[in-house]
């Protein structure tokens, strides 16, 4: 029997990467510091497997920004616009960084490459790009060369590649006329040539990472894999290929995967435990092929529950007998944080709670204990076994989790409760009345710029050093800058400028109950940006208003109507470690009524227009199609629960960005908030299109320009692009804002755009003839 990880957290614990790249980016350190870093975190992540006792360790899954973008220097797949960048001391780095990040530099100005979400999770890739012609190359040696390091340190380890189908599948064709799968001829020699040398190196195991089979695979991309893993054996009869879907079962790619001639097959068995039977039961298990149980979860934080995983372990034991049998997490421990020994301030994180979780370097502990047990003749009386009982019964028992009051209210729910009053036509009229808003309303989506001071005043308040009152005199000054400077801009509908928040979603998590945070809980979300996701734990509720206060003091500055500024139930959800002792939509269904509470609470205090965040709604959408339904149903009726308590003529928003919605486009009318505003500046409202086609009932505010550069947009610009979106929607629907909260701009370039986009506004009046 053998322990396997598939990869662990590469940030370093205490982010140390990440200091070292922005020191490099910015040219405080020299290439070779950064160099060294990477080398002492690899060191140190082996040396602690080592040290648990893993039997296959990784190797090549440490990446200096992104484990894609890796592959694709391995592979040579460097678009053009990058293939003459002769960096001054020719190293590949330079390059891999330009094409994460762009560069601007002597006279050079070139883009990055495009960047979304890894499957379900909030870890960012860069897009590979491929065209008709594409040729590849060998190019980067990394995984060879960190092979052969981590062997000069005496330690064997398994390399880790992304599998050539998943590689080409999460990329883009950038040009007509080829399916990126045609590229497969021509993608596996550099894989074969890799594999070559790694074998030369004395590699023993290579995993293969091929998330793509936790989705729904087309019967070429199904070939695909056959093809690739039978050439793979053919050439290389002496390599053990360990195949690793994750993020999923393979569903009805089961049977394209049990019959390749591969070593072993992990499965992910907490996304999908029934698959065990279902591969132990198929007649076409061959009678030498491994298994890796991915029975520790590498997406949550949670202590895992040895009595499960066991019977699992002991399930494909009997059949499989020991040397068959691997022990490993569900997927890379990429996702979670790197040490619970470093949680050690009791009031961030109580004893009680912490005894619950467990982070990557516990992962690895439970790992080494499992195995231990599942060699152990007898092991429901090991002390190892006894104690993890121990610590699940006291969570289950603990008082933390349940209150009744939660539940209570949970059960008396009905269906009016996801209902508005009248229907939005109706609405829209009371709503026109009360607030009294030109055509072409302007707005912005809730944040302005975090500045540097208000972030130092935040931490000095956090610290200690600024007193409440003190805090709070500060960011009333600068909601008043914000709310005076929205009036003599002419913004017409005014925001408080979310000044009091850190983020989005820990600012309201910090203020639930049922949520903890940790100290040092970061999580790699695109190079090198690390984020900490709150951790929910039991049953939420909203003890007190939350916003209420900067909402009302906001109102008390102006006569327009100021609009109040959530966090939906579904992004509140998706960015946090969810508890898993139930499902993830009766959690979502109790923050959307803790929002509700607050929309009702600003309601209450006269604030007649609310926007409710959910941008990380379509991330949260399953991998395969025929699991769609169920999700949109629960995530949609929790945004609606969190909404439907308003009266008719309270203006409900939302706001949405950086994802893909046309698949969903449905699910986005069935949310029925009076306004939407969506990100598609940079799809130059391409996006409309779908709103257009579908005929999407309420009010859209395309957001007129991308927020994410310094660059002031031009009066023509917004003008056409108002144009465009009046083409195919009807004046009296459209809004006006930028495409998503200003937090990151300074305030300079913020006024003047934001008055360039108001004189737009107008001029778009003055064409339909009402000024
Ligand atoms: N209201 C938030 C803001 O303006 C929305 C952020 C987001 O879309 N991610 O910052
Ligand atoms: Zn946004």
């Amino acid at each position: 029997m053998k322990t396997s990880n598939l990869g662990h957290p590469r940030i370093g614990a205490h982010r140390e990467l990440k200091r070292a790249c922005e020191k490099y980016w910015s040219d405080r350190t020299p290439l070779e510091d950064l160099i060294e870093m990477g080398k002492s975190i690899r060191k140190e992540n082996w040396k602690l497997q080592q040290g648990k006792g893993i039997d296959l360790i990784p190797s090549n899954d440490f990446s200096f920004y992104d484990q894609v973008l890796d592959t694709t220097l391995m592979v040579g797949a460097v678009p053009e616009r990058y293939t003459n960048l002769q960096t001054s001391d020719n190293s590949l780095l330079d390059l891999y960084f330009a094409m994460a990040r762009g560069l601007q530099k002597q006279g050079v100005d070139v883009i990055a490459m495009e960047m979304t979400k890894w499957f379900d999770t909030n870890y960012h890739y860069i897009v590979p790009e491929f065209t008709k012609d594409q040729e590849f190359g060998l190019l980067s040696l990394k995984a060879v060369e960190e092979f052969k390091e981590a062997k000069s340190l005496g330690i064997h380890t398994k390399p880790v590649l992304l599998g050539p189908v998943t590689y080409l599948l999460l990329g883009k064709e950038k040009e007509e006329g080829f399916h990126r799968l045609d590229l497969l001829p021509k993608l596996l020699p550099v894989y074969h040539s890799i594999l070559e040398r790694l074998s030369d190196a004395g590699a023993t195991w290579v995993q293969f990472d091929e998330p793509v089979l936790a989705t729904d695979l087309s019967d070429k991309g199904k070939r695909a894999i056959s093809q690739v893993y039978r050439g793979i054996a053919e050439t290389f009869p002496n390599l053990k290929t360990l195949l690793a879907g994750y993020f999923g079962d393979y569903g009805n790619n089961l049977d394209t995967v049990i019959e390749l001639p591969i070593c072993a097959l992990h499965l992910d068995l907490k996304k999908g435990p029934d698959q065990l039977d279902r591969v132990l039961s198929s007649s076409k298990l061959n009678e030498r092929l491994s298994l890796s149980l991915g029975v520790i979860d590498g997406r949550n934080i949670w202590k895992n529950d040895f009595a499960s995983s066991l019977r699992l372990i002991q399930q494909a034991k009997r059949q499989l007998g020991q040397e068959r049998t691997i022990i490993s997490p569900s997927c890379s421990l990429l996702h979670v944080p790197y040490d619970l020994g470093l949680e050690k301030n009791e009031k961030v994180l109580s004893k009680e709670i912490k005894d619950w979780m467990a982070f990557a370097k516990e992962k690895l502990e439970e790992l080494r204990s499992l195995k231990k047990l599942a060699l152990s003749p007898d092991f429901e009386s090991h002390q190892l076994f006894l104690d993890n009982v121990a610590s699940m019964q006291r969570r289950r028992s603990s008082g933390l989790i349940h209150r009744s009051m939660v539940k209570q209210r949970v059960g008396q729910l009905d269906k009016t409760d996801y209902h508005r009053k009248s229907p939005f036509e109706k609405r829209k009229v009371l709503q026109e009345s009360e607030l009294r808003l030109p055509l072409f309303p302007t707005t912005t989506i809730g944040s302005f710029p975090q500045t540097k001071e208000v972030r130092r005043n935040r931490s000095l308040f956090k610290k200690g050093d600024l007193n409440e009152g003190q805090y709070v005199e500060y960011l009333k000054n600068e909601t008043k800058k914000a709310i005076s400077l929205q009036n003599e801009i002419g913004l017409d509908v005014p925001v408080h400028g979310e000044f009091e928040r850190n983020d989005m979603v820990e600012y309201f998590g910090e203020q639930l109950e049922g949520f903890t945070f940790t100290q040092n809980g970061w999580v790699q979300s695109y190079g090198s940006r690390c984020v900490k996701p709150p951790i929910i734990y039991g049953d939420v509720s909203r003890p007190r208003p939350i916003t209420v206060f900067w909402s009302s003091f906001a109102q008390s500055l102006t006569e327009k109507p100021v609009k109040g500024m959530l966090t939906g139930p579904v992004t509140i959800l998706q960015w946090s470690f969810v508890r898993d002792d139930q499902p993830r939509s009766s959690t979502c269904e109790q923050i959307a009524l803790a929002i509700l509470d607050e929309v009702l609470d600003l309601e209450k205090e006269g604030i007649g227009i609310i926007q409710v965040d959910e941008p990380a709604i379509r991330e949260g959408l399953p991998l395969r199609k025929e699991d769609w339904g169920h999700y949109l149903d629960w995530a949609i009726g929790a945004f609606r629960l969190s909404t439907s308590g308003a009266k008719d003529s309270t203006q409900i928003h939302t706001h949405m960005c950086y994802s893909e919605f046309n698949d969903i486009i449905k699910g986005i009318a069935e949310m029925d908030a009076d306004v939407i505003t969506i990100e598609c500046s940079r799809s130059q409202m391409e996006l409309l299109d779908a709103f257009h086609e579908f005929d999407y009932p309420n009010d859209i505010g395309p957001g007129v320009y991308d927020i994410h550069s310094p660059r002031v947009p031009s009066e023509e610009e917004i003008l056409k692009l108002l144009q465009k979106a009046g083409k195919v929607l009807p004046p009296s629907k459209l809004w006006v804002n930028p495409d998503c909260g200003l937090k990151t701009r300074g305030w300079e370039e913020t006024k003047n755009a934001l008055k360039v986009m108001v004189s737009a506004a107008q001029q778009m009046r003055k064409a339909v003839g009402q000024p």
